[in-house]
């Protein structure tokens, strides 16, 4: 069987990845190079802790444990398993986050503002806070070219720098997809293109739709080890990189933000950023560069995930990505396969059909 994946971001990676893995002959198509898109500029925060409902819970929760498996199985160091420590929500709403967590059983810990200082001795403490001890963060980038690599190392080919236009098909099944130069083959095609997603789709009359929603993340220059935790703090997400720069999304609230457009510059943006994450440490931070890239954020704010349109056609595009792309790679590469899912697998997926929005 012979399949295309049109898109090197994570997802489009980390499904090669599993095609390869399985014996099938992989071609990813790429129209930038890998990782150019929200993939590289992500705040790559692995977590269930923030979540729409008990089913989106649970496939975040799922795609913990697949990350642990997917850096095993690729011998990546791209992810840290550092933990969060949480206090975005005050009173009863910090209370109810914690009791429907640990309703849910995931690993939250209470902590007051002397536990938490133990942890963070470089951050002001709050009267209190939650620790997930579960989660972590991954440089997208680093991952998804791990994935490519293993990938390639079985096998699998990339083709980059070219856009697909359009994807081919006869009799209502794909036979491959369409570029500037002609028709490239295959019997299955995966999008794993992002915001790139409903333009495609609309070429077989598959309808998605994607609102604009742009993020910035802000770094500085490297620190001293300063920060042990992923810290989400009521107005700012912030962690500390391996090499010691400090990561900020430059939107308070960030995985809330809902905005359409950035209308100040980005050097203000980054500028505001900063001054409150040197409000956060106690010390004066400089920005030395801020990125803007679009999220995949479908309509509904859920994944969309499966087959849909003309047979051999399979789609995987959401936000959340960073924390979920693992196991939906798992579990797409299967369904590509016509490996039938079992129970709890086939469950995971089923709220995030693509049919829904028909
Ligand atoms: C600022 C920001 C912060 C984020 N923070 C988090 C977070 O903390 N936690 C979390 O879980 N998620 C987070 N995300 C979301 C996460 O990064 C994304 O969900 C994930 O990266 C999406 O990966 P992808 O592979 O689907 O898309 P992308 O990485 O965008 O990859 C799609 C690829 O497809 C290619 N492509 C598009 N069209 C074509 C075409 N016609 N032909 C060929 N190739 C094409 C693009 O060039 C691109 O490389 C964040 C995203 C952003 C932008």
């Amino acid at each position: 069987m012979k399949v295309i994946v049109v898109g090197a971001g994570i997802l489009g990676a980390v499904t090669a990845w599993n095609l390869a893995a399985a014996g099938v002959a992989v071609t990813i198509i790429e129209a930038g190079q890998p990782a150019g898109g929200a993939s590289g500029a992500s705040f790559g925060w692995i977590n269930a802790s923030f979540y729409s409902d008990e089913d989106h819970f649970r496939l975040r929760a799922a795609s913990i444990g697949a990350h642990h498996r997917l850096a095993e199985a690729l011998g990546s160091r791209a992810v840290q398993w550092q933990g969060c420590l949480c206090w975005e929500e005050q009173g009863e709403a910090f209370d109810a986050q914690r009791d429907a967590l640990r309703a849910l059983g995931y690993a939250v810990r209470e902590l007051d503002a002397r536990a938490f200082a133990a942890f963070e001795p470089s951050v002001r403490p709050p009267e209190r806070a939650l620790l997930f001890a579960d989660e972590g963060a991954v440089d997208l980038a680093v991952l998804t070219q791990d994935a490519l690599n293993a990938a390639c190392s079985l096998g699998a080919r990339i083709i980059a720098g070219v856009p697909v236009t359009a994807l081919a098909q006869t009799n209502g099944r794909i036979t491959g997809v369409e570029w500037a130069g002609g028709t490239i083959e295959a019997d299955r095609v995966v999008l794993a293109t992002g915001t790139a997603t409903p333009r495609l789709l609309a070429s077989v009359d598959v309808p998605l739709k994607m609102p604009d929603r742009p993020g910035l993340i802000m770094r500085t220059t490297p620190q001293p080890p300063l920060l042990s935790h992923i810290l989400v703090s009521p107005g700012q997400e912030l962690r500390q990189q391996p090499d010691g720069r400090l990561l900020a999304p430059t939107a308070a609230s960030h995985q809330g933000d809902n905005s359409t457009d950035v209308r100040e510059l980005p050097s203000d943006l980054a500028q505001r950023a900063a001054n409150r994450v040197g409000a956060l440490i106690g010390q004066k931070v400089d920005w030395q560069d801020v990125t803007l890239a679009w999220r995949p954020v479908p309509e509904d704010g859920l994944p969309v995930i499966g087959r849909c349109g003309p047979e051999g056609l399979y789609v995987t595009t959401m936000h959340s990505g960073a924390t979920l792309a693992p196991l939906v790679g798992e579990l797409a590469a299967a369904e590509v396969m016509d490996r039938p899912l079992g129970n709890g697998d086939a469950a995971l997926l089923a709220p995030y059909r693509p049919q829904r929005f028909r």
